[in-house]
């Protein structure tokens, strides 16, 4: 039996080859899809007053387009990154994180405005500033280059001083 992917696959070869022998006649039918330039124009003046009319369903096909594209751009940087934590491999892009290779103060980071809408433009541009992580090795990162507060005492000795103390209750 035939798994779906193959029969998907046989699907889109069909379809391939469908094109492929009637280039000409789809190629004549979009075009009297397209209409002529005064048509599209008519037809372009009445999306503009549905628009002014309805601003509110407007808007919200507006935002919804504005979303759809943040993803797909968000997903190309991603790809562009290699869609795992550089560090231990995760892949899960639902949990991944921009790392800045070289960290860079907030100043910065407000002058490069890397960290709004901006940033996947900004990777998809050049990504060599940029790797992904994980939350976990993110955080790892940050512990290492001293980004956060450090206890003062180790805090895998005390991790572990306190199960030593758990286990030792019976005596
Ligand atoms: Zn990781």
């Amino acid at each position: 039996m035939y798994s779906k992917e193959h029969r998907l696959e046989k699907q889109r070869e069909a379809q391939r080859r469908y094109r492929e022998r009637h280039a000409e006649e789809l190629k004549a039918a979009a075009e009297r899809v397209k209409g002529t330039e005064e048509q599209r124009e008519i037809w372009r003046e009445k999306t503009r007053q549905w628009r002014r009319q309805n601003p509110e369903a407007n808007l919200r096909i507006q935002r919804k387009a504005d979303l759809k594209r943040y993803h797909a751009t968000k997903a190309a940087a991603f790809e562009k990154l290699g869609n795992t934590c550089v560090r231990c491999g995760f892949d899960d892009a639902r949990v991944l994180q921009v790392d800045h290779i070289v960290a860079i103060g907030d100043t910065e980071r407000r002058r490069l405005k890397h960290f709004g809408k901006n940033l996947w433009a900004t990777i998809l541009q050049d990504s060599a500033p940029f790797q992904l992580l994980c939350p976990t090795c993110n955080w790892i990162k940050r512990v290492e280059n001293k980004e956060v507060r450090q206890p003062k005492s180790d805090s895998r000795i005390t991790t572990s001083a306190r199960s030593t103390d758990g286990a030792g209750t019976k005596e």
